[in-house]
């Protein structure tokens, strides 16, 4: 069976396993060891991987090469966006909903299979075009990156990232802390709030029009802005 291309809204068990095995060679890859005995003490699921390596083969996505599973180019095309859209998942509900590990780990490997390329855009878009994955695993770029990357501005990024005189709005605050949230919000730190940095040394000291404030850096970390203008 030749294995499907593309974007596919409910994918099947076999397709699934299919878009693991490859997220699994691109990962090894990445830690440059791609040898069979590897892949296969390395496969997560309980059932032997032995015919979904065949599949793979098969299907023209890889080939077994001096002992190591290497993948086409095809199947390298096809890892890429899997990869991409498991990162860009572990990112958003990471940074975002504040999700831990465990629970963001089962979403990711849910949202992989089933974003569609503009959701996966318009995902990568909001947060900035991460570079990395909450592990510090390099996301594949997709079009969207390279279109922003020649300007080097990623849309949304971090307020400690900010330079002074920058003007931003609060896109989201990504604090875990219900606390810190309360606080910062009795302060005018919420979503939608137009601020200028005036300086980031020895506190990041804001501009809020009316009112002055500083913060520490670990706050300034923690708030999400879109520059403007
Ligand atoms: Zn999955
Ligand atoms: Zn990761
Ligand atoms: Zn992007």
């Amino acid at each position: 069976m030749a294995p499907k291309f593309g974007y596919n809204a409910s994918p099947t068990r076999e397709e699934r396993e299919l878009e693991h095995m490859l997220h699994l060679v691109w990962s090894l890859e990445e830690e440059g060891d791609q040898r069979m005995e590897t892949v296969v003490s390395r496969w997560e699921q309980n059932d032997d991987p032995q015919p979904l390596v065949e599949r793979v083969i098969g299907g023209g996505l890889a080939v077994l090469e001096d002992g190591e599973f290497r993948l086409s180019a095809e199947g390298r095309k096809r890892a890429e966006e899997i990869v991409r859209r498991h990162r860009l998942a572990e990112y958003l509900m990471s940074e975002v909903f504040l999700l831990d590990e465990d629970q963001y780990e089962r979403n990711a490997c849910e949202f992989e299979h089933i974003l569609s390329p503009e959701v996966t855009e318009s995902i990568c878009t909001l947060l900035g075009h991460p570079p990395v994955c909450p592990h510090g695993r390099h996301i594949p770029r997709g079009s969207c990156c390279v279109r922003y990357g020649a300007e080097v501005k990623p849309l949304v990024g971090r307020l400690s990232d900010l330079s002074p005189g920058d003007v931003a709005r609060i896109v989201f605050i990504s604090s875990d802390r219900s606390k810190q949230l309360d606080r910062l919000s009795t302060m005018g730190l919420t979503p939608g709030t137009l601020l200028k940095l005036h300086q980031r040394h020895p506190s990041f000291i804001l501009d809020l029009g009316e009112t002055k404030l500083a913060v520490d850096r670990d706050i300034a970390d923690e708030i999400y802005v879109k520059k403007v203008g």
